[in-house]
Order: structure tokens, then C-alpha cells, then sequence
């Protein structure tokens, strides 16, 4: 099964007036401005979804006040204090300027102020809750959610939704409501309609069918139906149609069959035609209900319109996932905006205890977050598929990409045993790529990495290919190189590679790459000293053209002169 996702990149832009203002400008991965703040303010409100002003807060007041129109669309805005301390977000909260201010904050080393009430009384905010799309009184609800008071939930589904009962003594209170539904209703004064991702539609087509065909056809279904279209999550369609601009125009996500897995679904309109072309007798319909997961149900059969036919599932229980997410090497900056994305948006954060404090600042009310021991792999894996299997969206988190020692082969593997929910594995920076960026360029030409634990590879085979790289004159990153269990090792793979390689070959020993107490050791093959190794290091060793160059760490690339 594939599926497809994208997601537009939001226009930051950063202004500065002062000189500290425009070094801070500088260190952020947006576009800056160190110009007149008001005019720029104002001629680019329209076009960007955020700003990050270097300003107090009162100037920005003055500056942002009479521009405001309304929450829906105006951008954020958030602001820096000239010593670069506070980042206070100071409109747009909910559409993305407390996310926004704790980017910023991170990166700066500030702490971020964050204000808007739901934030500081640690509830669900009920437009940031990810999956679902809320509208209605959002602000009258959010009022009474902050006050304290539980809110009557109505939902037309079977679905799990958040439990706003901070104290669980208050009843509920009947007049603050909100309704869960995927049909189309539109709030009451006082209301709130919170529509889940639960529908999916269903998409056959032929292979000259206009770009708009199934996007009209779908709406005229849902309206017909009394389904909202903000429900939709997902289009399911047949492989060979999945990049055709009929179904990518819907602007979903896409989710494709084959052939063969769909013709295993039983549908109740069946097609001869239609299986003598493709090789099922269903698109639409057996797309949308496989689509839809176990449990579903087809609520809307199969519609046509010319080029085209939509038909509509709705899930049993919300789809499930797992991330598997590299954080990188620990600095903030080093965190790709992908794993932000992807822990955001997840309901369970689950990592060891030291990776899942990595992540604090994105972790909001709405995210259970699970703390487990180191070596406990294989539980903590087994408890992000079984509820991934059921429904709720899980952030595994890792250190360094997931894929290099970590987490990733494991949940890939036992995935099968919990129904293939969707797996996602979002790449980090690698601890061998980050200490290599602190050395110089120790890795530049071919190299290897070599992980000296033992736990799950016998000793025999780390040497074999110990010795293969020792043969083959290329750089060599151990992880793993020491525990508190594990103290051979090392000194072992430094005398193999010794008796291949020259006493001068440069050694280094990074400890805590781009984290708290990061250290860097330098060294020579004859005078490398292992006892400034422990579980935090990653040892480099440099290839016989390895050389020192001003105290950085450089391997020449090895294209003649
Ligand atoms: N998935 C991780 C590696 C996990 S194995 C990654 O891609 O980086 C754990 C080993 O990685 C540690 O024993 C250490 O050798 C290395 N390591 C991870 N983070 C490190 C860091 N910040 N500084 C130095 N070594 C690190």
C-alpha cells in the first residue's frame, strides 16, 4: 500500500531594526528583513503566514493592532526581546504562532512565552487538535474549557475524543457543547462541530477523464449525502490512476491498490466491464473500503459522472499509524521540520526516557506521552504497533536517524503481526554526519560505520568487518563504542585497524555531538586513550590519508592534485 502527502511550506519572514536583532535574524532558517519594521510589516501582511519581529512587544502592539482582520486569516506574529530571551507570540497562537514561538525559542536558546489560555492550563486546544477540524464558537467553548467546566460531547461516531474533564466531579455541563460528526451540520450559537478525519473517498476514472471530474462529482455526492467535506481524509483509487491530475486535483492525500488487492473486496456494484479492463470489478468502491480499514462501512455506493466514478467509506476506527522519528544528534537545530511535523500531529509520543525529554516543547495536552526504560526495544516497539493497529497515531522517537541502530528495521519487521498499519520513518541527522561536521571533514571520501556493540551481533562478525575496512584503507565511525558492560571492544577494533594503517592516523572521540558537555578528543592511532569513551561518544578513525589541518579532522577526497 502507498500513499502520498504534501504539505505547502509556510512563508516566514523575520524583521529586525537593531544590530542584536539582526544577528538573531541571521541564526533562524527564515527569510529576514533588517529594514524599517513598520513598512515592511505592512507590505508584506498579505503575503506571509508568519513574522517573527525582533521588537518589544508594545511596538509591535501599535504596529500589528491596525492591521488585524480576522484570526482565521491573519498571520501569525510573534516577537524577540532585544536580548534575545523571550519569544512571546503575540496573535495567530492557534495558527501556528506558539508553534512558531517555541521554533524560535529553540533555536535562539530563548524560552518562549506562550499565552493563549488553553496553552497555559495544559488543555486540548480544540482547533489545534490534530486530525480534526473544528469550527463554531471556538472561542465561547475554549472560555468554558479553561473555567473549568466539562463539556457535554456529542458524537454521531464511535470514535475516541479527548476528555476535557479536568476535574471529574463536575458534570457534564449541557450548554457548552460539542458535537462529533462527519455529517454536515452546521454549529448552533455556542456550539462547536468538530469533524473527524473518518471518510474516505473512492475514485475510478478513465485515463482521459478531465481534471476537475471527480473534485465536482465528489461534491455534489457529499452534499447530496449530508457529509462534510472536511471529513475527507484520504482518496483511494487503483495504482495506475494515483498521480492522474483527476484524482492528485482533489488535493488529498492518495492511497493506491492494486489490481489484485482490490479484486478480493466484495462490493455491492460489481462491474463486468470494468473487470475486463483493469482486472477487478470495482475501483471506487473496493478503493474506499480497503482504504477505509477493517470494520468499515460503505455509505455511499458508487455515483458516475462521465469520466469518473466516487464512492465513499466511512472507518470503523481512525487510522492508525506509526512514525518512526530521528531527532538527530540533540541540538534543536538539528531536527528536521519533518519530525517536528510528525510529533506534532501524533496522539502518543513513545521513546526512552531521555529521547522523549529531547522533545518537551513540542509535547501539548492532547499528546500521551510515554516515557520507557533503555533496552526495553522490543516492548516499546510492540506497544506503538498494537496501538497504531488500534487508531491512534504514534511518534516512536530515536536518536540520529531511526534507521542507523535504532528503531526503524524492528517496527518495519513486526509490522505485519499487527495488521501493516502505515509505518513512517522520518530521517535524522546521524551522529556519524553531525560529529563529522564538529571534526572538519573526517568522512569526505568512502567510509564505513561500525557499531562495536555486541548485543545483537556476535563479536566474530564486528571484527570480521572490522578487519575488511582496516584492509580497505577507509574512515571508520564506531557507534556504540563502550558501556558500562562493554570495555574491550574498542581498544580491539583499534588494534586491527592499527595493523593496517599508519601510528599517525588521526583518532578523534566526540562526546554529546551538538549536546550539553559536547567534547571533542583528538588523537593518533598510537596514542589513542579509550578512557574518555563511554555510551555518549561516537570514536572516528581518520583512512591513511587522513591529515590534520588546523586542528580540524580532513580526509581528501582523492581526485588527484
Ligand atoms: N540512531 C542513532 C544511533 C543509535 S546507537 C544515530 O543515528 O545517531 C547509539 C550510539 O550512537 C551511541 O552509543 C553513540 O556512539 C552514538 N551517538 C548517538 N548520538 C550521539 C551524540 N550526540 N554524540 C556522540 N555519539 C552519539
Amino acid at each position: 500500500m502507498t500513499s502520498s502527502l504534501t504539505i505547502p511550506d509556510p512563508t516566514i519572514l523575520s524583521v529586525s531594526i537593531t544590530e542584536r536583532g539582526k544577528v538573531n535574524g541571521n541564526k533562524l532558517p527564515y527569510e529576514h528583513f533588517h529594514c524599517k519594521m513598520a513598512e515592511a510589516v505592512r507590505r508584506e501582511w498579505q503575503r506571509v503566514d508568519g513574522f517573527v519581529l525582533f521588537c518589544s512587544v508594545g511596538i509591535a502592539v501599535r504596529l500589528v493592532g491596525p492591521l488585524l482582520g480576522s484570526k482565521a486569516t491573519d498571520p501569525a506574529v510573534v516577537t524577540v526581546d532585544e536580548a534575545g530571551r523571550f519569544v512571546v507570540p503575540i496573535c495567530g497562537g492557534h495558527r501556528g504562532g506558539n508553534n512558531l514561538a517555541r521554533d524560535v525559542a529553540g533555536i535562539l536558546g530563548a524560552e518562549a512565552v506562550v499565552t493563549t489560555a488553553t496553552d497555559g492550563a495544559g488543555i486540548t486546544a480544540l482547533d489545534t487538535l490534530p486530525g480534526f477540524h473544528a469550527s463554531g464558537d471556538i472561542a465561547a467553548i475554549t472560555r468554558r474549557l479553561v473555567d473549568g467546566q466539562r463539556p457535554a460531547v456529542v458524537s454521531t461516531l464511535e470514535w475516541p475524543v479527548p476528555e476535557w474533564n479536568a476535574d471529574a466531579d463536575t458534570e457534564p455541563n449541557e450548554d457548552a457543547f460539542i458535537v462529533v460528526t462527519d455529517q454536515q451540520v452546521p454549529p448552533a450559537p455556542g456550539q462547536v462541530v468538530l469533524n473527524p478525519p473518518s471518510l474516505v473517498v473512492g475514485v475510478g476514472a478513465s485515463s482521459d477523464a478531465p481534471a476537475t471530474e471527480a473534485d465536482r462529482l465528489l461534491r455534489r455526492v457529499l452534499a447530496q449525502a449530508g457529509l462534510s467535506e472536511r471529513s475527507v481524509s484520504v482518496v483511494a483509487t487503483i495504482d495506475r490512476r494515483a498521480n492522474d491530475p483527476v484524482v492528485t486535483s482533489l488535493d488529498l492525500p492518495v492511497v493506491s491498490f492494486t489490481a489484485e488487492q482490490l479484486a478480493t473486496v466484495e462490493v455491492p456494484n460489481p462491474s463486468d466491464v470494468v473487470m475486463s479492463e483493469v482486472g477487478t470489478a470495482s475501483v471506487a468502491e473496493a478503493a474506499a473500503l480497503l482504504a477505509a480499514g477493517p470494520g468499515a462501512e460503505l455509505i455511499v455506493e458508487k455515483q458516475k459522472a462521465s469520466a469518473a466514478t466516487v464512492a465513499i467509506a466511512r472507518r470503523a476506527v481512525p487510522q492508525g499509524s506509526v512514525s518512526v522519528v530521528g531527532l538527530g544528534p540533540g541540538a534543536v537545530e538539528m531536527r528536521t521540520p519533518q519530525a517536528v511535523t510528525a510529533i506534532r500531529s501524533a496522539d502518543v509520543v513513545i521513546g526512552y526516557t531521555y529521547y522523549v525529554d529531547q522533545v518537551d516543547d513540542l509535547c501539548a495536552a492532547h499528546h500521551e506521552v510515554i516515557r520507557s526504560p533503555i533496552g526495553s526495544e522490543v516492548d516499546r516497539c510492540v506497544e506503538a504497533l498494537r496501538r497504531a493497529a488500534a487508531g491512534q497515531r504514534v511518534a516512536l522517537v530515536c536518536s540520529g536517524d531511526p534507521g542507523v541502530f535504532a528503531m526503524a528495521t524492528l517496527v518495519l519487521e513486526r509490522a505485519p503481526e499487527f495488521g501493516n498499519p502505515p509505518v513512517d520513518v522520518v530521517g535524522g541527522v546521524t551522529a556519524s554526519l553531525a560529529s563529522a561536521a564538529i571534526l572538519g571533514a573526517p568522512l569526505a571520501h568512502d567510509h564505513a560505520m561500525i557499531s562495536l556493540s555486541d548485543l545483537l551481533t556476535p563479536w566474530e562478525h564486528i571484527v570480521r568487518r572490522v578487519t575488511a575496512v582496516a584492509e580497505a584503507d577507509m574512515a571508520v565511525a564506531f557507534y556504540n563504542p563502550k558501556s558500562q558492560r562493554r570495555v574491550t571492544q574498542l581498544d580491539e577494533a583499534i588494534t586491527i585497524l592499527s595493523k593496517h594503517r599508519p601510528g599517525t592516523t588521526p583518532v578523534a572521540v566526540v562526546v554529546n555531538a551538538t549536546r550539553e558537555g559536547e567534547r571533542t578528543f583528538l588523537s593518533t592511532l598510537d596514542t589513542f586513550d579509550a578512557s574518555v569513551v563511554d555510551m555518549f561518544s561516537l570514536v572516528v578513525v581518520g583512512s591513511s590519508t587522513t591529515q590534520i589541518i588546523n586542528g580540524r579532522m580532513v580526509t581528501p577526497r582523492g581526485y588527484g592534485d
